[in-house]
């Protein structure tokens, strides 16, 4: 049995290898149990261990292991959790990334339905069907935009193994990158920082609205924006489905096109808390190498981004706020901010404004695709449905997330929009949101 979250180990793949570590970890974690309220997965792990007199990991089958890795969707509040992680103690526990091993070992060893591949191969694909959706306006409103229990998602359900029940976040008429590049020439005042925006599939396909206002919050702030390379997904459908091999092929175009704009003396922002922890961990892992390094240590949140420039000697933020601000702000934090490791950067510079916030730490069971998988709605909408009530409960005068995955969970839950924190501070600054044509 190999300890290793390491692609690259020669023991990664190995089918026997890899089931030894899981029931090794299933019992360690059995014995200790803190993890039992994040996911079905540990519940269900549980399930299976105690009803042998013995309570003996060694006896769960190799099914019923595969039914634990199914049910996780790599939120890493675990991780987060976790006590017995490598670099605190001996047994050098890493549950979420153990999941992606077993996920990997599985899809090399053939034991990965045709269905799922073929999900993944739809969903994963965000810039090929981002492209083709943006420029079909009437089609895309047709297809993507049906309601759910539609005929048309059912049928979609039926093909590609998407959800039909779940809202789907809608495609925009144009790419944020087209604004970008069409936008109005600005002139810096009090130039402080230079950044290279890496805008992710979701803003640059699905909200445009974030990345304009995360542009014009920066510059407000003397921060000059450029656009990373071609505007391209991290990668993370294809990570979190166990397709590694795909996973890294991106991974690598991303990781050389990234350092080499910190080397042209760019720092990168990430608008998207999935993406930028891609950015900062697991190209590491996944690519490894001076360059992924570098380009780990250069990424940023960006409000995480923002407030670091405020605390810097000699800079800060603008905190001239003339526009609109709400009495009380409710925010979501999303998972993978948390598994960054930052604190809540998005809540205070939220609260530069001086609106009151109130905290929803509650995960939305989205994770990537693994809540809108057809198979899966069953375990997330329960999960989705009590950030729902946690989110009503708060009764902020505005609601925001950082994760647009989570906020359509947030709108299918409650009915309510919900914005990107920046998107709040840029009308804090009397910012209006542009049309989106
Ligand atoms: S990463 Fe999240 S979903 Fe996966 S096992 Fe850990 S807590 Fe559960
Ligand atoms: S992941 Fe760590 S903290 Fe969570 S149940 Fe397992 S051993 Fe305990």
């Amino acid at each position: 049995m190999t300890i290793t979250y390491d692609p690259k180990h020669p023991m990664y793949l190995d089918e026997a290898d890899t089931r030894h570590e899981l029931e090794r970890v299933y019992d360690l974690c059995h014995g200790c149990r803190l993890c039992f309220k994040f996911c079905p997965s540990f519940p269900t792990l549980f399930s299976y261990i105690d009803v042998h007199d013995d309570q003996d990991a060694g006896k769960m089958t190799p099914a019923q292991q595969d039914h634990v890795i199914d049910e996780c969707f790599q939120c890493k509040l675990c991780y987060i959790n976790c006590p017995y992680t490598p670099n605190q103690h001996e047994w050098a526990l890493d549950f979420p990334r153990l999941m992606l091993r077993a996920d990997a070992m599985r899809r090399e060893n053939g034991q990965m339905s045709l269905r799922n591949k073929l999900t993944t191969a739809v969903m994963g694909r965000t810039d090929a069907i981002g492209k083709v959706a943006t420029s079909m306006g009437v089609v895309t409103d047709v297809v993507m935009g049906a309601k759910p229990g539609s005929l048309i998602r059912k049928v979609v359900e039926k093909t590609a193994g998407i959800s039909s029940v779940r809202l789907l976040p809608p495609f925009a008429r144009s790419r944020f990158s087209t604004w970008f590049k069409n936008r109005p020439k600005t002139t810096l005042l009090n130039r402080q920082a230079k950044v290279a925006v890496f805008p992710t599939c979701l803003v640059e396909y699905q909200d445009p609205g974030i990345g304009q206002d995360l542009i014009k919050v920066y510059e407000r702030n003397g921060i000059e924006c450029s656009l990373a390379g071609e505007a391209a997904c991290c990668g993370a459908p294809f990570l979190h489905s166990g397709d590694v091999d795909t996973f890294t092929k991106i991974a690598k175009k991303n990781v050389k096109m990234l350092a080499d704009e910190v080397r042209a003396g760019n720092e990168i922002v990430v608008p998207q808390p999935t993406c930028g922890y891609v950015l900062k961990k697991d190209y590491v892992d996944y690519v490894g190498g001076a360059d992924a390094t570098l380009v780990a240590e250069n990424t940023y949140d960006a409000a995480e981004y923002l407030i670091r420039l405020h605390k810097t000697e000699g800079k800060s933020l603008d905190l001239n706020f003339t526009g609109e601000i709400p009495e009380t702000i409710t925010y979501h934090t999303p998972c993978h901010l948390r598994a960054q490791n930052i604190g809540l950067k998005s809540r205070d510079l939220m609260k530069l404004t001086g609106a009151k916030i109130k905290l929803v730490q509650q995960c939305s069971g989205i994770d990537g695709m693994w809540g809108l998988r057809a198979e899966n709605a069953h375990l997330s909408i329960p999960i989705a449905e009590k950030l729902g009530q946690m989110i009503n409960d708060a009764e902020g005068d505005v609601v925001t997330g950082d994760c647009h995955l989570a906020n359509t969970a947030i709108n299918e839950q409650t009915g309510k929009q919900a914005f990107h924190p920046l998107q709040v501070v840029a009308r804090a600054y009397g910012i209006q949101p542009e049309e989106q044509k």
